[in-house]
């Protein structure tokens, strides 16, 4: 364990050498705030976006999922409280001219040159754009900023068309979009961002208990992926802070290099978003109990976490460096459910039958996981190439294995090697999968 920090620039920099976050039209010098996920990044997003599907949706008797368009009718943000309310008080600096979000500045001078700041005024944070050939305001609509009014437009039609009774929700993973003022932080706070966002309905009265096993449930799945104990929190929000349509609300929160940050936001929306709904659509959408013969309004626990920020958790959390086989190396420490790459496969010489043999073993194994294989530069070399984005395992074909079919299988983390057959690789590489090991060790005093 070493105990040098992790810091923003070591991750971008690995991001971009290695190939998980490129910037958005690099060639053209950029485009502020937008990200582009290479090979190795989206093998990272899928395999978290696919663990809270399976975990949350897939796992669960109580729960289903949906996939709604980006652009809705207009008359969904003026009942959601988006086109009157989702603003943020933007100010300028009246000598260098730079804009900030006057509730993220600590004093009434402008942060960056002590200039004079511009009374606020309140700035909308959708995009707007036009349906249709004709630009009027008859045309507008907008890029949602939420998927969460996805869900609840079609509360209805998934009640209807399914047998699920209360208390149940709707997930949804998508894209959503923030003309935020401020962005920055890499992939923190971004002007496109993917969301992973459940509404769990329940009668009213029962919203504080569910509120609470919401909250517990979803600081677990962080944990239950490997985040360290002591860069992770849940934060009561206080009175001061809940959002219009909230009756209570917690942030999970990880403490990134740039200090604590939301990752996931689990609010108690009350009965809102359906009232709205009902008002401004004049269709009715309470919810008639069987058993009980009574008709209500349900209440909403919303767990709403991004995508962009917990992979950004996942990364910082991961990255390590430390001494191995004598060679300083930087390695990721990825729960193996969340690593790119499952397992590299080696041949020690590029001879002898070993590149081949080495090369039909990663092709058994690419039929049920992501393998990759490589043979340039020493096998020290190769191993730290693959430390460095986290692949658990390190096949290696030797001399051995052409005369007993036998390979030997490094782990990332302890870096010790058992030797086993071939023909039990895949299922010992499902195995470490399905229950993993908890690899992380703890924070060295003053460490990273
Ligand atoms: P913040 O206060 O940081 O702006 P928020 O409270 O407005 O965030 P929510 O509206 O609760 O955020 O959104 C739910 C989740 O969506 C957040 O916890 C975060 O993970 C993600 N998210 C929101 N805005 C952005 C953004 N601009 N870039 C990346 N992810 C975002």
């Amino acid at each position: 364990m070493s105990a040098r920090p992790v810091t923003m620039e070591k991750i971008t920099s690995l991001c971009k050498r290695r190939g998980f976050v490129f910037q958005s039209s690099e060639i053209y010098g950029g485009l502020a705030s937008c990200w582009d996920y290479g090979p190795l990044g989206i093998e990272l997003k899928r395999n978290i976006t696919e663990a809270w599907w399976r975990d949350n949706i897939v796992a669960r008797e109580d729960m289903v999922g949906l996939d709604s368009a980006i652009l809705m009718h207009p008359k969904v943000w003026e009942a959601s409280g988006h086109i009157a309310g989702f603003t943020d008080p933007l100010v300028d600096c009246k000598g260098c001219k730079q804009r900030f979000r006057a509730d993220q500045i600590p004093g009434p001078k402008c942060p960056e040159c002590g200039g004079e700041l511009t009374e606020a005024r309140q700035f909308n944070l959708m995009f707007r754009t036009f349906m249709g050939p004709v630009e009027d305001t008859a045309s507008t609509v907008y890029l949602r900023p939420e998927t969460a009014q996805g869900i609840f437009v079609n509360f209805q039609n998934v009640l209807n068309s399914s047998r699920l009774k209360i208390p149940f929700g709707i997930g949804q993973i998508g894209k959503s979009f923030r003309n935020e003022i401020t962005p920055g932080n890499f992939l923190f706070r971004t002007r496109e961002f993917e969301q992973m966002e459940m509404e769990f309905f329940v009668r009213p009265g029962d919203d504080a208990k569910w509120h609470e096993f919401w909250k517990q449930e979803r600081f677990a799945w962080y944990r239950r992926y490997g985040i360290r104990p002591e860069r992770l929190r849940l934060r009561e929000h206080g009175a001061d802070e809940l959002a219009h349509y909230a009756k209570g609300c917690a942030d999970v929160e990880y403490e990134f290099p740039f200090g604590w940050s939301e990752l996931e936001g689990i609010a108690n929306r009350g009965d809102f978003d359906l009232r709205r709904h009902s008002e401004m659509s004049g269709k009715d959408l309470s919810y008639f109990d069987e058993e009980a013969r009574e008709r209500f309004l349900p209440y909403v626990i919303e767990p709403s976490a991004g995508v962009g920020r917990p992979l950004l958790a996942f990364l910082v959390d991961a990255y390590d460096e430390d001494v191995a086989e004598g060679e300083e190396r930087v390695v990721l420490r990825l729960d193996p459910r969340l690593a790119p790459i499952k397992a590299a496969v080696f041949p020690l010489l590029r001879k002898a039958g070993q590149p081949e043999k080495a090369q039909a073993i990663r092709d058994i194994l690419k039929q049920h996981v992501a393998v990759t294989y490589d043979q340039a530069g020493s096998i020290g070399r190769r191993y730290r190439r693959q430390d460095e984005v986290g692949t658990p395992f390190g096949i290696t074909v030797d001399h051995q294995t052409m005369q007993d079919d036998t390979v030997t299988v490094r782990d990332r983390d302890t870096m010790t090697q058992v030797r086993m057959p071939v023909d039990r690789l895949i299922d010992e590489i499902r195995a470490r999968l399905a229950s993993p090991a908890a690899s992380r060790p703890a924070v060295a005093a003053g460490g990273a």
